[in-house]
């Protein structure tokens, strides 16, 4: 240890960073995390935790109407957006005292403190202390990008904001039609807002199966959201009542807010980097190899600051391997094959594996298994629902190459239906697994 203070120094305690500590001190590891703002990073205190509870509350809406048909009396129902913010704010402290509490125990010095890199072996805290360590890893994560870039943009919020907005905004634009964007678009609309959602292509969710597509843009519209394709906005001024935006196809729109979740990119802007000669993409990203180390050997990056596969689970197991990697003595590489994700619209979208425009470009022959039928729910709600499933594949095979799932639990769905993937199942595999009855998921073996 002599020249050192320690082994390792973790910037950045999100996921990423908080489970690549953890692991390297459990290796014997003498390990700092400094983190400038909470703990837990952005999924725990401003992305996929706040979101879901978010979400969760939306969806009271639907089953307030939908109890009518299962014979429930259903008194007055009224949104109170200032309680949410506030059970949502205690339960990101008690997760974020949790992630506290954990680097605690496994004897990890969390140092509160914005951290640059001042050296190969060097990292310097906003405090004024510099601290030598034999290994530096850089977990900082990403932030949003703001655009398109218009006079009056300022006014926009990000995801960072609107989970905390002083007001619930009645009015409401969403500019993009990433994950962020229709997630968002989702909640507002149920929660009571009325939502436009402006973006470039002619659908929203780019690089998704293009069914999936189709039937998110056709659940937001049944949701209410008016969607303006092809037109993104010019000018944003303020208004007596809140904002004025002027939109490309000549519309101009008065809203409470605007919510601009138009992508993010990886936090590298004033690390150091460059001090240290840590090779980065135009884009900002640091460029790791398969292991996570960067060009300089004594310095890893892990998560979206590397811009691979931008979701939590993901860095999750990036800063795992790279702990096992450098401290363990085991040599780990993260597999990114079958990686599940889910969109939290209501419904949902879960999919795993290729779309299938991508499976006909690979494969020779792809055969396409599809359904879609009425969720048993909506039997007796009447509500105008109905479940996509669909799955590729390999015509020479049988593999299953992707399954794509628009419905309730489509999420759940999707996480379990990765197991078999990733491990090769054929179709024959999921033919040959028995139902379980009455479910929306026993169609997945049931496809012929
Ligand atoms: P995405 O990259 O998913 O989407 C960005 C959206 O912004 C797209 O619709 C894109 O349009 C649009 N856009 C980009 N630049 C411009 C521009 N200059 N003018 C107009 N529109 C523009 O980003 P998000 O912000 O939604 O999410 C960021 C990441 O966070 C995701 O990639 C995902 O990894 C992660 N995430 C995951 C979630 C989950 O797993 N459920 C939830 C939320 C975030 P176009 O398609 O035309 O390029």
């Amino acid at each position: 240890m002599s020249d050192y203070d320690y082994d390792l120094i973790v910037i950045g305690a999100g996921s990423g960073g908080v489970r690549a500590a953890r692991v390297a001190a459990s290796h014997g590891a003498k390990v700092a995390v400094a983190e400038e703002f909470r703990v837990g990073g952005t999924c725990v205190i401003r992305g996929c935790v706040p979101k879901k509870l978010y979400v969760l509350a939306s969806r009271f809406k639907d089953d307030f109407e939908d109890a009518k048909g299962f014979g429930w009396r259903v008194g007055e129902t009224a949104f109170d957006w200032s309680a949410l913010v506030s059970a949502k704010e205690k339960e990101i402290t008690r997760l974020s005292g949790l992630y506290e509490q954990t680097l605690g125990t496994a004897n990890v010095e969390l140092i509160r403190a914005r951290a640059t890199i001042a050296g190969p072996n060097a990292v310097h805290f906003s405090d004024g202390r510099t601290a030598r360590a034999r290994y530096i890893l850089v977990a900082t994560g990403g932030a949003p990008v703001l655009a398109p870039h218009i006079p009056g943009l300022e006014w926009g919020v990000s995801s960072n904001e609107i989970f905390d907005l002083p007001s619930f905004p009645r009015r409401l634009l969403v500019v993009g039609a990433g994950y962020i964007a229709v997630e968002f678009a989702s909640i507002f609309t149920r929660l009571g807002a009325e939502v436009a959602l402006a973006y470039r292509a002619d659908l929203p969710l780019r690089g998704f199966d293009a069914d999936l597509r189709q039937r998110v843009s056709e659940a937001l519209t049944a949701a209410g959201v008016v969607h303006r394709a092809g037109a993104l906005p010019t000018r944003v001024d303020k208004s007596a009542h809140g904002y004025k935006v002027a939109m490309s196809d000549g519309e101009t729109r008065e809203v409470d807010a605007v919510l601009v979740a138009t992508g993010r990119r990886p936090l590298t802007q004033n690390l150091g980097l460059e001090r240290a000669g840590v090779a980065t993409r135009e884009n900002g990203a640091i460029v790791v190899d398969s292991q996570s180390r960067t060009n300089v050997p004594s310095i890893y990056a892990v998560g979206d600051v590397t811009d691979r596969i931008n979701l939590t689970p993901v860095a999750i197991r990036e800063g795992h391997a790279f702990a096992d990697t450098v401290f363990g003595g085991a040599p780990t590489t993260v597999d990114y094959d079958c990686v599940a994700s889910a969109v939290f619209t209501t419904p949902e979208v879960g999919t795993v594996g290729l779309t299938e425009e991508a499976a006909q470009q690979k494969f020779a022959s792809v055969d396409v298994y599809e359904t879609s039928f009425r969720p048993m729910r909506a039997t007796l709600s009447g509500r105008a629902e109905r479940i996509y499933m669909k799955l590729l594949v390999d015509g020479d095979s049988q593999r299953v190459l992707g399954a794509h799932i628009f419905g309730p639990e489509a999420g759940e769905m999707a996480q379990l239906i990765a197991i078999p993937m990733r491990m090769g199942a054929t179709k024959h595999d999921f033919d040959a697994t028995m139902a379980v009855h009455p479910t929306a998921a026993e169609e997945l073996v049931t496809m012929r």
